[in-house]
């Protein structure tokens, strides 16, 4: 009786140690492999003091603290503005920058302070995983994506002998695609089954290039349009659709009586008084000392950026910014080598959407935040709510990757096969008919752009009804009227016709 309880002893005991090694050895067989969402930037608050009485986060920002700080500089740039002098207002602008983000710089080495942290680094835990769950992996922006390409390939073991999967799949949302690339150059591909770009700055974006250059400038048209592309995501509530659409037209008609080209040249000689000494106090020594945000700097930027900045020329910090450039450099043939090894690959970007009215390059196509040319790895696009321009059209041999709307070319694209577009696709914004996508692309044995009949290459976002549809040819204000009768795209349909009207009238006189 001994011996056999020993014997069924036994037996459960190596039962017990087997279980965790066949797990660890493909032992979940859903047919499913995990989901890890690398976040966008912001994805995590960071602390200053955490646990101490004054305790106070950076980032998210925080509305309490930057308005208690807009107060402490209120005196000053009152004075400031009431004597217009240029110099004061750059001191208190400055003063409010470094009191609200001053904390947020990295020392010479591009390590944080001690006392800035960020307490809710995520770390796997349970085995939950399919189509509607994901890991999710955050970070902290501001350090060297390289530290967060460790941290992640540790997570995607632990996700591993959770789940009993021995790959993953792999969705980056925005700066989640500088992770990505960060990690593809130092671990390469193994284990990851499905990559998925979404609005990614993959060779970066406009704004933080002409930014680290120095180059701001405020665009009235630039900031009409960036205004009227940003109404149909607001959340009004009450009479939606009554006020995007008056909205819309007080937009148009400030825009048509000169009032945003005042507004905007007021504002511009301001910037150029006044930028400065925000630049020299406080917009270089804060956020030219994060390699996260460097990271979004394009490679024609750069090395102005380098100067304009007054980067180091060694050190931790310097070493930090300049590894990255690898990552970045060399991003599309680390994709491009996952695909031969029959990583299913899905790079989605925006286009069509007003980018932010700050720098000189917004007539750039983006998403309002990455430029498209840099999110899909090269496509040839038109100005932003324009066609490319007919030569470009006419010289045309292949027209296979070609919008029907004519505005963009992904023919050069590093991977055109695997490179889908939506117009008027606000930077990461969630649209059900994405997610459809995304679904498709997870669960398919062949995924390319001429693999789902639902989502060909381009594709357009209907925002209110959460939707993606095919793009058929050039945005029109009627057939959206008719598509979907609401008050704003009556106004838009009637502003269209006013301004073809003037422009006749106007090209006769
Ligand atoms: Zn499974």
């Amino acid at each position: 009786m001994k011996k056999a309880l020993s014997l069924i002893l036994c037996a459960v005991l190596l039962l017990s140690l087997a279980a965790p090694a066949a797990a660890a050895d493909g032992g979940c067989d859903c047919g499913f492999s995990p989901i890890i969402y690398v976040g966008p930037l912001g994805c995590t608050p960071i602390v200053r003091d955490a646990g101490a009485e004054n305790e106070q986060t950076l980032w998210k920002i925080d509305t309490q603290f930057l308005l208690s700080n807009l107060k402490d500089v209120l005196p000053a740039l009152t004075k400031a503005l009431l004597t217009r002098n240029a110099d004061l207002l750059g001191d208190a602008i400055a003063a409010f920058a470094n009191a609200s983000f001053g904390d947020l710089a990295l020392d010479a080495d591009g390590n944080s302070k001690a006392n800035v942290t960020t307490p809710e680094l995520s770390v796997p835990a349970g085995d939950r995983h399919g189509p509607d769950s994901d890991y999710y992996f955050n970070y902290d922006f501001r350090l060297d994506p390289f530290e967060h390409a460790d941290r992640l390939h540790a997570f995607i073991a632990q996700v591993k002998a959770l789940t009993g999967h021995d790959s993953v799949k792999l969705k980056c949302s925005s700066m989640g695609g500088v992770v990505l690339s960060a990690y593809l150059e130092k671990y390469g591909h193994d284990g990851i089954d499905v990559i998925i770009c979404r609005c990614c700055p993959l060779w970066g974006t406009a704004v933080a290039g002409e930014a680290f250059c120095g180059k701001v400038e405020l665009n009235a048209t630039a900031l009409t349009r960036y205004g009227e592309d940003a109404i149909p995501y607001l959340e009004t509530g009450f009479a939606d659709d009554f006020i995007e659409g008056a909205l819309y037209a007080l937009l148009d008609t400030l825009k048509g009586a000169g009032l945003i080209d005042a507004l905007c040249a007021l504002g511009d000689r301001i910037l150029r008084d006044a930028g400065d000494r925000v630049f020299q106090q406080a917009l270089i020594p804060i956020f030219g000392t994060l390699p996260g945000i460097w990271s979004f700097v394009p490679a024609d930027y750069f090395e102005e950026a380098v100067r304009f900045m007054r980067l180091p020329a060694e050190g931790g910090l310097h070493d930090k910014v300049f590894a990255y450039r690898t990552a970045m450099a060399n991003i599309a043939d680390n994709l491009k080598a996952a695909k031969a090894d029959g990583v299913k690959l899905c790079l989605i970007c925006g286009y069509n959407v007003q980018r932010t009215p700050l720098v000189t390059l917004w007539q750039s196509t983006s998403d309002g935040t990455v430029d498209t040319k840099y999110a899909s790895l090269g496509a040839t696009c038109g100005n932003v709510k324009e066609p490319l321009d007919d030569a470009y059209l006419s010289a045309m041999a292949d027209r296979t990757y070609l919008s029907p709307d004519q505005m963009i070319d992904a023919a050069t694209c590093a991977l055109p096969d695997c490179t889908w577009f939506v117009r008027d696709w606000l930077h990461c914004n969630a649209n059900a008919g994405i997610d459809a996508l995304f679904d498709l692309v997870m669960t398919s044995d062949e995924v390319s752009v001429r693999s789902f009949e639902a989502f060909p290459q381009f594709l357009a976002a209907d925002e209110d009804a959460d939707t993606v549809d095919p793009v058929t040819g050039a945005p029109d204000a009627f057939a959206s009227l008719k598509d979907r009768p609401s008050f704003l795209n009556f106004i838009r349909f009637l502003f269209s016709i006013i301004k073809k009207a003037a422009l006749a009238v106007f090209s006769r006189a």
